[in-house]
């Protein structure tokens, strides 16, 4: 099989080159070449040698994702549909703003997490995207994309908030980081590149060493109560756990915030004792809060706070001299808000039990 050089970060493609007796300064050009003209075609690398090319077409690829299909909402959200085989997709999200452009990214197809409230969640986990598959998608979305009329990226951020979660997909995401940070790639900034985790309390350990990025992450209840019910991660990584981990990220992390992700949802974690009950326990993380208005799906068991609650929750948060900010649901039009994002997902766990059940119960 060939080996698809979109998998390797600098580090591992200069490896690469070294290991086939080339120069490793090659590696530099081919990444520029893959990544920053979206060139997938050794032929057309003008500046390697002949013989180089035919070697690499022998036995190198860089194999993108195929894209399945792509919307685009009337507010200029975009939506890509990427194909990782087998009858599965997974989307990745452009949302243009005045000040920047933003890539929601997918790190996995499904997820194991089960977090109650979130689609991806629901359809459960078929496996983790390789590198090339997570950087495809910021390959795909710059490719149509490309550069301002001032030669500027149209993409200045990314958050790896699409389906899966980062950091449970842990050497696959960091070696795509690596590639989003790298000059010789995207170019983008560590404090633009944000990982939202609902909370791996050693794999952010982990991060703070390997790729500092900004952090956000999901946490959605004020207590252990309604945390274990919502994002049951937290019965294995309780908040006071989470909270320290937070604290010992923020020594390396570029921003010197932690951003508190908190799905509102009707009547379950909206109330003003939660607000209150909140700023105690970030009283020693320097954080920002995001409140997200909780975004549907059929059969979700769960409605979103009224305008009303969200306000007065907002307003205890910031009365207390936290930053508060309120997510606009963006790309309603495709069902691109967060937490919507369903791609196509084979469940090989869960729709195999299903199989089973049905066949128990003889029915259907
Ligand atoms: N797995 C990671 C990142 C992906 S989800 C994580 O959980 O952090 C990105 C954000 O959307 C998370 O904060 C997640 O909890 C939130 N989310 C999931 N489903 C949602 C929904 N239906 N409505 C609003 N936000 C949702
Ligand atoms: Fe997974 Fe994040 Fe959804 Fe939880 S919220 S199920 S961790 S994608």
């Amino acid at each position: 099989m060939k080996t698809n050089l979109l998998d390797f970060n600098l580090a591992q493609l200069t490896d690469h080159f070294a290991a086939m007796g080339e120069k490793t300064f090659r590696a530099k050009q081919i990444m520029r070449w893959m990544h920053q003209m979206g060139e997938d075609d050794f032929d057309a690398m003008t500046d390697i040698a002949k013989t180089l090319r035919a070697k690499l077409q022998a036995s190198a690829e860089v194999r993108v994702p195929s894209l399945m299909a792509a919307q685009e909402a009337s507010d200029g959200t975009r939506k890509w549909l990427l194909d990782v085989g087998t009858g599965n997709g997974v989307e990745t999200v452009f949302i243009p703003e005045d000040d920047r452009g933003t890539l929601c990214v997918s790190s996995q197809v499904g997820c194991a997490l089960e977090c109650t409230f979130c689609s991806t969640g629901r359809q459960g986990f078929n496996r983790n995207l390789s590198t090339a598959e997570i950087i495809g998608q910021l390959w795909w979305a710059n490719k149509a994309m490309g550069v301002t009329p001032k030669n500027e990226r149209v993409i200045s951020n990314v958050v790896m908030m699409g389906m899966g979660e980062p950091l449970a997909n842990f050497d696959n995401v960091v070696s795509a980081l690596q590639i989003m940070l790298d000059d010789h790639a995207y170019g983008l900034s560590r404090r633009r590149v944000t990982l939202s985790t609902s909370g791996l309390v050693p794999q952010i350990d982990r991060l703070s060493a390997a790729c500092p990025v900004a952090l956000a992450v999901s946490l959605h209840a004020p207590n252990d109560a309604i945390r274990d019910q919502i994002v049951p991660i937290n019965k294995k990584y309780p908040l006071s756990e989470l909270m320290a981990a937070c604290r010992r990220y923020l020594e390396f992390a570029p921003r010197d915030f932690i951003t508190f992700e908190y799905v509102m949802l009707d009547g379950v974690n909206d109330r003003p004792e939660h607000a209150r009950q909140l700023l105690q326990l970030v009283r020693d993380v320097p954080c920002k809060f995001n409140l997200i208005p909780f975004n549907p799906f059929p059969n979700s068991g769960y409605g979103r706070s009224s305008n009303n609650a969200i306000r007065a929750f907002r307003e205890i948060l910031q009365d207390a001299g936290v930053v508060v900010t309120v997510r606009k649901t963006r790309g309603d039009d495709i069902d691109a808000a967060c937490g919507q994002l369903a791609g196509q997902v084979m469940d090989k766990t869960r729709r195999q039990e299903k199989w089973i059940r049905i066949a128990e119960s003889g029915s259907e």
